[in-house]
């Protein structure tokens, strides 16, 4: 019986995959053991930067900004060093150019937008139309299913 081995897309080395994935167990083990280093940190010195996390686990910095990009509960506790690009106050989150308040402002004008355009387009509609179109076509369905019934047909046969 052939074992199906699978490169690990990481270090290489064979491996059988389990479950279906791309890194072997070790590989994966590294994977989970920075997760927890970088949750740690944030846990312990709450709303620091990545360079910080870097700092404190001894992680490469792109390697906590990958973590950070893969986790957005993570990233929400943690504070980016670039400034907001909005409003040039408040600190951009770890996972963007702009802070919250300014996401969530960008995200309800954006409500806004979709709100108006669905009352503009309800109103533009044209009901005499439609109502119109659709008496008609009623009327011709009506008038064929008279023509092709064949149950009236049938009926008729048999007498
Ligand atoms: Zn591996
Ligand atoms: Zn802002």
């Amino acid at each position: 019986m052939d074992i199906d081995l699978k490169n690990c897309k990481k270090c290489g080395r064979l491996f059988s995959p389990e479950q279906d994935t791309k890194i072997c167990q070790k590989c994966s083990d590294v994977k989970d053991r920075d997760y927890e280093l970088v949750e740690e940190a944030i846990t312990l010195y709450h709303k620091i930067t990545p360079s910080e996390i870097a700092a404190h686990t001894h992680l490469p910095q792109e390697r906590v900004n990958e973590i950070l990009k893969t986790s957005k509960v993570l990233a929400q506790d943690v504070d980016s060093e670039s400034v907001c690009t909005q409003c040039k106050k408040r600190p951009a989150t770890a996972d963007s150019d702009i802070c919250l308040a300014c996401q969530m402002a960008m995200f309800k004008s954006l409500n806004d937008i979709s709100a108006t355009l669905r009352a503009t387009s309800s109103a533009t509609k044209k009901p005499q139309s439609v109502s119109l179109r659709d008496t008609m076509t009623e009327k011709r369905s009506r008038s064929g299913f008279k023509k092709f019934n064949p149950v009236t047909q049938s009926i008729k046969g048999r007498n």
